[in-house]
């Protein structure tokens, strides 16, 4: 991607101040160090919303949203950095240069061009064939299926007849070089040399950018033998399955403005909603969403409702969708179709009002997985109580909202007959437990963070030189397992390249470690006396884990067999000794 120049944006930084663009969208009042007002992305009556003017960012502590004041814009406006940064070039007068790119960068944007260019070609053709003669067989399937002439034009509909390679010769006449054409996936090339098309016979599905730009192909099977049933474009330079919501180009107006998304899983499911006149759903397409793809629905809406076959709840890829969506933080509906059903074939059967009902009753995602489980388990016995605690309890520990979180608690101890205590307990315990083993932090939440790492976190923003000091000080080891690894590991390399700011820190965070950093740094106080202190607790963290591993080592040797294992472990516990030793000297 094109960047703007660091120096301009520093510039722009330095001019607009953060209270004054707020101010534009939120009224702020002056307490203490910081400014005050309602949240303009939750609904809320006392204000949770601060705004640090020295430091730069803002954070809800209602909602958890926080950033820079680029990423409020980019949030309020729902534009990205780009748009963002230009709007507030405009506000503050300044002039935005002309985007930085090197040779590679303008080579790959000519490409890209090439290739939006060869599939809008592509798509032009694929409709051609299918209003032409040749095409009679697929409209009619299409009008079996009850797709109407006007929704097959809205969607884009095309035909890849089975000829050999007519694509290609008619876009090679048109002017698009074969490297083009390969490059974009429309033609392969066979082991004996031989270029021909790659969707031969296929009902032909455009996939777009939520601009509405094609990117890629989905080609259905026209014979009931043919093999694969569907065949889809590679992932190209402009194209990447897990970042494309299906639809979103038709979709996106009406999602915003009813504040929620039917979400389905296949084209023929979209083209029934859509033509039913539910107008706000997008399709997976098969498998499960990735958080990619729930940040791009989050751009228009943090509602979703599902349509579930009771049969496929809870398993495959509606089920996987739903649980990444939640603990994404979206609130999640499901609509439960009658057994065998899918939105396809349902609203086919049933109508717009049909499947209007099913909208209107669906349920809550999570309610709906605690009467399934709690269906499934005798609860007038312990060994069910247990067996269906421990099929919620890994769920509720997901939940990134810890309100939320609560209050499915309470509901999960209501429904098992046991206090709530022991339920928050339970899942605090497994979410601990998972910072262990889970590398990536899927789902960070302020009550996982250490207090070692809220107190660098803290120090970073606002006395940066003690915490970059202390920082150097540990190894990459040291951070193993820490929820909030990704922000020590930028902190420490912007360091080492001798680039570190505050204001840089923030600019280069993911949005979820942003809202992290802006939670801890919102705090009025240090939450520990000097980084250093916290520099030793992540050590000594470090060796308890270590030492943990140890004994759970001895441990298995000895239940084996002391005798045979002995020398290996007395060389066990002269580490272990070292160790212990090491975490004394640290506290
Ligand atoms: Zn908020």
């Amino acid at each position: 991607m094109a960047l703007f120049p660091q120096t301009f944006i520093d510039d722009l930084k330095h001019h607009a101040d953060i209270v004054v663009v707020i101010q534009d969208y939120v009224s702020l009042k002056k307490v203490g160090a910081t400014y005050k007002g309602l949240c303009p992305f939750h609904g809320e009556k006392t204000p949770s919303f601060h705004v640090n003017r020295d430091k730069g960012f803002f954070h809800c502590f209602g909602c958890g949203v926080g950033g820079d004041v680029f990423k409020f814009l980019e949030l309020h406006e729902k534009v990205g950095f780009q748009d963002a940064v230009k709007q507030l070039a405009q506000r503050f007068g300044l002039t935005v240069p002309e985007l930085e790119q090197n040779d590679e960068q303008r080579a790959s944007t000519a490409e890209r061009e090439g290739l939006l260019n060869v599939h809008e070609a592509a798509a032009t053709w694929f409709r051609a064939q299918l209003a032409s003669q040749g095409g009679g067989r697929v409209r009619q399937q299409i009008a079996n299926r009850g797709i109407t002439a006007a929704t097959s034009t809205a969607l884009g509909l095309g035909f890849a007849p089975p000829a050999r390679d007519a694509l290609k010769q008619a876009l090679l006449k048109q002017g698009f070089p074969q490297a083009l054409l390969l490059r974009a996936g429309l033609l392969v090339q066979r082991d004996d040399g031989g270029v021909i098309d790659r969707f031969r016979n296929r009902l032909m599905i455009p996939i777009c950018r939520d601009t509405g730009s094609v990117i890629a192909f989905g080609g259905r099977a026209v014979d009931a033998d043919q093999q694969p049933k569907y065949l889809n474009s590679p992932e190209t330079p402009i194209y990447s399955k897990g970042r494309t919501l299906y639809g979103l180009n038709l979709s996106k107006a009406a999602i915003r403005q009813g504040g929620m998304a039917v979400l389905v899983e296949g084209y023929f499911d979209f083209a029934q909603v859509y033509q039913a006149g539910f107008q706000a759903v997008v399709a997976s397409c098969g498998t499960a969403l990735t958080p990619a793809q729930a940040q791009q629905l989050r751009r228009f809406t943090n509602r979703v409702v599902l349509s579930f076959d009771p049969d496929a709840a809870g398993q495959g890829a509606t089920a996987k969708s739903c649980e990444m969506l939640v603990s994404e933080g979206f609130d999640v509906n499901v609509a439960i179709l009658p057994k065998g059903e899918d939105p396809d074939t349902y609203v086919r059967k049933h109508g717009h009002a049909g499947y209007r009902e099913r909208l209107t009753t669906s349920r809550p995602y999570l309610e709906f997985l605690l009467d399934r489980a709690a269906g499934g388990h005798n609860l007038n016995t312990d060994d069910g109580r247990v067996k269906f605690l421990n099929e919620m309890l890994p769920v509720a520990s997901r939940i990134p909202d810890m309100a939320v979180r609560d209050r499915f608690a309470d509901r999960l101890a209501h429904k098992a007959r046991i206090t709530d205590e022991v339920v928050r307990t339970e899942i605090r315990r497994m979410a601990t437990q998972r910072q262990t083993t889970v590398t990536v932090r899927e789902l960070p939440n302020l009550g996982r963070v250490t207090k070692a790492e809220k107190g660098l976190i803290w120090l970073l923003l606002h006395e940066p030189e003690s915490a970059l000091a202390a920082l150097e000080t540990l190894e990459e080891d040291d951070f193993v397992g820490l929820t909030a690894r990704s922000v020590l590991d930028l902190a420490r390399k912007l360091n080492q390249d001798r680039g570190f700011s505050p204001a840089i820190l923030l600019e280069r965070l993911s949005t979820v470690d942003t809202q992290l950093v802006t939670a801890i740094a919102s705090e009025p106080e240090r939450h520990v006396t000097d980084a250093d202190g916290c520099a030793r607790i992540l050590r000594r963290l470090r060796c308890e884990r270590e030492h943990a591993a140890l004994q759970q080592e001895i441990d298995r040797l000895q239940e084996l067999g002391a005798a045979d294992h002995g020398e290996r472990i007395d060389a066990l516990w002269a580490r272990k000794l070292d160790l212990l030793r090491q975490i004394e000297e640290l506290i």
